[in-house]
């Protein structure tokens, strides 16, 4: 084949592998749920084998090369396994529909590389992947053309020899290639997660911190409201905190403080917005609680405060006890905005402080 053909080919596949890896950085980002994301990922990588297959460079008579190999030798690391298992059919179920010479070899020479690719995500789980590996992941996949003995002995080792260095280069750089770009997209991405995640999170709790409280509480609060359902605002806050950090240190404090995260977490919804919010206060939003079950779940946190000790590490046991300030929306009352309702939260808590402590407190929205 000629060389300009050979080179536009090449290039056609590069750009099949720019729009998967373009296609596969939209679908980490926009996906609203991992079930959508896995299933979306599995449709980018088979796109882009069977994308890559109907853009053949001819190698020789009935022998195309593609990019097919790459796409299901990462499948498994990028995707896994729904994203192996619709690569590999796809690549095969078209391979065999182009038909020709190299049709079974082809089939086989994906299955191949599908085996690989698994053996390589079971042995590196989740690690960066640099690209040396990936090349030699495309040398691997390069293994693919030993399929070619399925065709009569001679045939296979004329192939061999003429084309097998080429397509074996070319499996590599395609690899490396295709593998380069989208791992870059990927830890791109778990980079900026994590930014993101940090810059939300309250480093000694891991609850959501401050910022996110006074970004979200409204917004839960208000759209409860908009569709008249109930809705509860707490405050949390750790009974004569200061005497814990007086008589233990402030490392203990910091503990105690982590177990009380540990503690409020553990009895609310993973829905249920929970942030810390203070030094030792913690505020809840809590939509669908009315005041009943808004008050009743106010002392149960209390209840098991109160009756889970923190044990530290020197084998000292620390009791604590939270008073509890509690605003509720039934939902049918008056909307109030959410500055309001803390207020009101705020001043449960302090008539909860002043009644002597260890205590939960509501106010009613009027
Ligand atoms: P009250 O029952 O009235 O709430 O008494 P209190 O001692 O808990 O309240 P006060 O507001 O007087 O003190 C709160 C203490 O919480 C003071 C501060 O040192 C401590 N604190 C705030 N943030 C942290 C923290 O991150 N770690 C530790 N260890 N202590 C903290
Ligand atoms: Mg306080
Ligand atoms: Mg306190």
């Amino acid at each position: 084949m000629s060389t300009a053909l050979l080179i536009s080919g090449v290039l056609q596949n590069l750009g099949i592998a720019a729009i998967a890896a373009l296609f596969y950085d939209i679908v980490l980002r926009r996906s609203p749920n991992d079930a959508t994301r896995h299933a979306l990922i599995a449709v980018v990588f088979a796109a882009g084998a069977v994308g890559s297959m109907s853009l053949p460079v001819q190698v020789a008579p009935g022998l195309i090369f593609d990019l097919r190999n790459s796409f299901v030798i990462l499948a498994m690391s990028f995707g896994g396994w729904l994203t192996l298992g619709l690569t590999t059919v796809a690549a095969i179920a078209f391979r065999l529909w182009i038909g020709g010479a190299g049709a079974i070899a082809g089939a086989i020479g994906i299955l191949v590389c599908a085996g690989a690719g698994l053996a390589f995500a079971m042995l590196f789980k989740r690690e960066r992947i640099s690209l040396p590996t990936f090349g030699l992941l495309g040398a691997v996949s390069g293994l693919s053309l030993l399929s070619m003995f399925v065709l009569p002995y001679e045939t296979a080792i004329a192939l061999l020899s003429n084309v097998g260095p080429v397509m074996l280069l070319m499996n590599v750089l395609g690899t490396m290639l295709v593998g380069g770009i989208v791992e870059r997209q990927r830890q791109q991405y778990e980079r900026e997660n994590t930014l993101t995640r940090e810059a939300s999170t309250d480093a000694l709790t891991r609850l959501a911190n401050r910022r996110v409280f006074d970004m979200r509480g409204p917004n839960i609060m208000d759209s409860a409201m908009r569709r008249g359902e109930a809705c509860t605002l707490m405050l949390i806050d750790i009974d004569h905190f200061k005497q814990i950090n007086d008589v233990h240190g402030h490392d203990v404090g910091d503990k105690v403080l982590k177990h009380l995260a540990a503690l409020v977490r553990a009895n609310v919804r993973q829905s249920d917005l929970v942030a810390r919010f203070g030094g030792e206060e913690i505020a809840l939003v809590l939509p669908m609680h009315d005041a009943n079950r808004g008050f009743n779940l106010g002392e149960r946190l209390r209840k098991a405060v109160e009756a889970t000790p923190y044990l530290h590490e020197d084998g000292a046991e620390i009791r604590i006890s939270v008073s509890i300030g509690v605003y509720a929306n039934n939902g049918e009352d008056a909307a109030e905005p959410f500055s309001a309702a803390f207020k009101r939260a705020d001043m449960a808590l302090y008539r909860a402080k002043s009644a002597g402590r260890n205590r939960v407190e509501i106010a009613i929205a009027a």
